[in-house]
């Protein structure tokens, strides 16, 4: 068996991973970064990223070939639902300015190949095709690295000061650590694809359906990638093959379906399953979990990718330290679990209410004919999922009068 040993192992190459790996090396340690895929590889994905993505991507230095590669600029959301249209731009919203006016919407093969390509360059070793089947433990139950299998089948061991687990949902490391729960009452299915031929402008779409959504977004090339989320139930009732499935629901949806019937698909339909699960912890002696793996709720929001840079931002910050410093044990990480209460926990917390309202039509259609007498509270809306708007901005009265002050057509 092989053996070799790092600073810190990083499990899993998504956002997440390749991020941590990233300012990890840039902070002077040295970092394997392991992805059980080979890149460029296929992930679900909306492909949507809100405005304050952008400086993140400055700040990690790949903002510029993303652009160059054909980034498409999302301009603001139009919501459909209950018959009703409403279109919310990016704008200030109490003392929270827009970074952007537009988000971003970026094939998922090509934004994670160009993240995990510049982890690289910054100095990280990059196994891919390489699955973590397990961790390391010390006599005190201290996580001390993993085990893992490489393209030939070969059993390696990496032995690391610390250990990242950025494994996505299904977090084989959250699941050795024994913190991963499912979250049953949010079981939906997501079909995802693209078309080309489709003509769209530089808006992303939801349209809200009985038992789930589509959401529709421009990406480079002039394609457009497309999901459709249902609950698991619905899914398994109708019991048809993926792509017979979605064209019945884009046929039943004319809104959307006239417009993306009349193009060509140019992808498979790929299914991905219960997309929502929660950790119990996230810091452990000698290991953390950040982005999906510490816990996802549902691509509505379209905040995945944030939550990710955000995490792996909050978890090196305190993880360099804590090195520096010679200690890896949990309570080293306070930190992270603080910023993630601050940063992270709120948004979540607002996607799950969101989530919960969905369940009950006659709020829905309550909230869309608010929001339809009310652009300015569409705008509101559309900037706090762009997440430059901190929550707490929602407590200043002026926005709320901004907001509801401004009826349909008034100057
Ligand atoms: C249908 C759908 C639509 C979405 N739409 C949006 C959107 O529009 N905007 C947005 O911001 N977010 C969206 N999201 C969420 C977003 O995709 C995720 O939040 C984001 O990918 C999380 O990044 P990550 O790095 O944590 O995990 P991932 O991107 O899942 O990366 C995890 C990596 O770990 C690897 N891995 C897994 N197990 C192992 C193992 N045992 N060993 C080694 N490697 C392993 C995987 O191969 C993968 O590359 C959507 C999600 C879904 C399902």
């Amino acid at each position: 068996m092989v053996e070799r040993r790092f600073d810190v192992v990083v499990v899993g190459a998504g956002p997440a991973g390749s991020t941590t790996a990233l300012r990890l090396a840039r902070a002077g340690f040295s970092v394997a970064l392991l992805d059980a895929q080979r890149f460029p590889r296929f992930k679900p994905c909306g492909e949507f990223m809100s405005p304050e993505v952008l400086p993140m991507l400055a700040e990690l230095g790949v903002r510029d070939e993303l652009a160059c590669a054909g980034a498409r600029e999302v301009r603001g959301m139009l919501l459909h639902g209950h018959g009703r249209v409403v279109q919310g731009r990016f704008i200030d919203v109490g003392g929270a300015q827009a970074p952007f006016d537009h988000g971003w919407a970026v094939r998922r093969e090509l934004f994670d190949a160009t993240l995990a390509g510049c982890a690289r360059k910054a100095g990280v070793e990059l196994l891919e095709g390489h699955r973590v089947t397990g961790l390391l433990r010390g006599g005190a139950g201290d996580v001390e690295g993993v085990e893992c299998s490489s393209p030939a089948r070969e059993k390696l061991t990496l032995r690391a000061r610390f250990v990242v687990g950025a494994d996505g949902t299904r977090s084989r490391v959250a699941t050795e650590l024994g913190v991963r729960r499912e979250t049953p009452w949010l079981r939906k299915v997501a079909l995802v694809t693209r078309y080309s031929d489709v003509p769209w402008g530089d808006r992303a779409e939801v349209h809200l359906l009985e038992r789930g959504f589509f959401a529709v977004a421009p990406v480079e090339g002039g394609d457009v990638s497309l999901n459709l989320v249902l609950d698991a139930a619905e899914y398994e009732r109708a019991g048809l093959p993926r792509d017979e499935l979605l064209e019945e629901w884009l046929r039943r949806t004319p809104a959307l379906g006239e417009r993306i019937l009349r193009g060509r698909r140019i992808d498979p339909v790929r299914g991905t399953g219960a997309m929502a699960m929660s950790t119990t912890r996230q810091t452990f002696d000698g290991a953390a979990l950040v982005g999906d793996a510490s816990g996802y709720v549902d691509p509505i929001t379209g905040e995945g990718i944030f939550f990710a840079l955000k995490g792996a931002e909050l978890l090196t910050e305190s993880l360099s330290r804590a090195l520096h410093a010679g200690r890896t044990d949990a309570r080293a990480l306070q930190p992270y679990l603080a910023g993630r209460r601050r940063e992270i926990a709120p948004r979540i917390a607002f996607s799950l209410l969101l989530q919960r309202g969905l369940r009950h039509p006659a709020l829905v259609g309550a909230a869309f004919r608010l929001l339809a007498a009310r652009p300015r509270l569409v705008d509101t809306l559309v900037s706090v999922t762009g997440d430059y708007v901190p929550l707490r901005e929602l407590a200043r009265p002026s926005v709320w009068w901004n907001a509801l002050g401004t009826p349909r057509g008034a100057a």
